[in-house]
């Protein structure tokens, strides 16, 4: 397990680089974002939030209850976009703010697997939503910076409010 970092932390916002030949090391912090994750009942978590500005994350929907569920995000990128859905979304890094956001309804992820292949993910409703945020968070984005300054201001007063316990 690895501590997470939040809101307003500025390795949030930076734009990760990409995965090179894949390592004992990295094979670690896939093992330690899964644990991390879990931990926090989240369902992915990307290495940024961590602390590691990597194109690396994880994405497991069964939280740990399903092995085939589980997914490593290296170097991805979103290829095709289908539809909208509309839902609440979260974040580790952000926790105990829940905000409905637009996504879209089905992505492809043309994504590398660990020996260096590459592969075709698809993702509908939540599977999506998870890839599209696990991946912004790797281009330095926060799901809450989809909001106007004002909707923003609001998120983080409740935000900071809810901290202060
Ligand atoms: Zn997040």
């Amino acid at each position: 397990m690895r501590p997470v970092i939040t809101w307003g932390d500025p390795r949030l916002k930076r734009v990760s680089e990409d995965v090179g030949a894949w390592s004992p090391e990295l094979e670690q912090l896939v093992t330690d974002l899964f644990e991390t994750g879990y931990a926090e009942e989240g369902l992915g978590i990307a290495a940024p939030q961590v602390g590691v500005n990597l194109n690396l994350a994880v994405v497991d929907l069964s939280c740990g209850q399903d092995p085939g569920q589980r997914t490593v995000l290296v170097n991805p990128e979103i290829v095709h976009e289908e539809g909208v859905q509309k839902g609440p979304e979260g974040c580790l890094s952000i926790p105990g703010i829940h905000e409905v956001l637009e996504r879209p309804k089905k992505v492809r992820v043309k994504n590398r697997r660990r020996d260096g292949s590459w592969e075709e993910l698809e993702g509908e409703d939540l599977l999506a939503r998870a890839y599209c945020h696990e991946i912004d968070h790797l281009r330095g984005r926060l799901f809450v910076e989809y909001f106007g300054p004002v909707k923003r201001q609001v998120i983080k007063r409740k935000y900071d409010k809810s901290r202060k316990g």
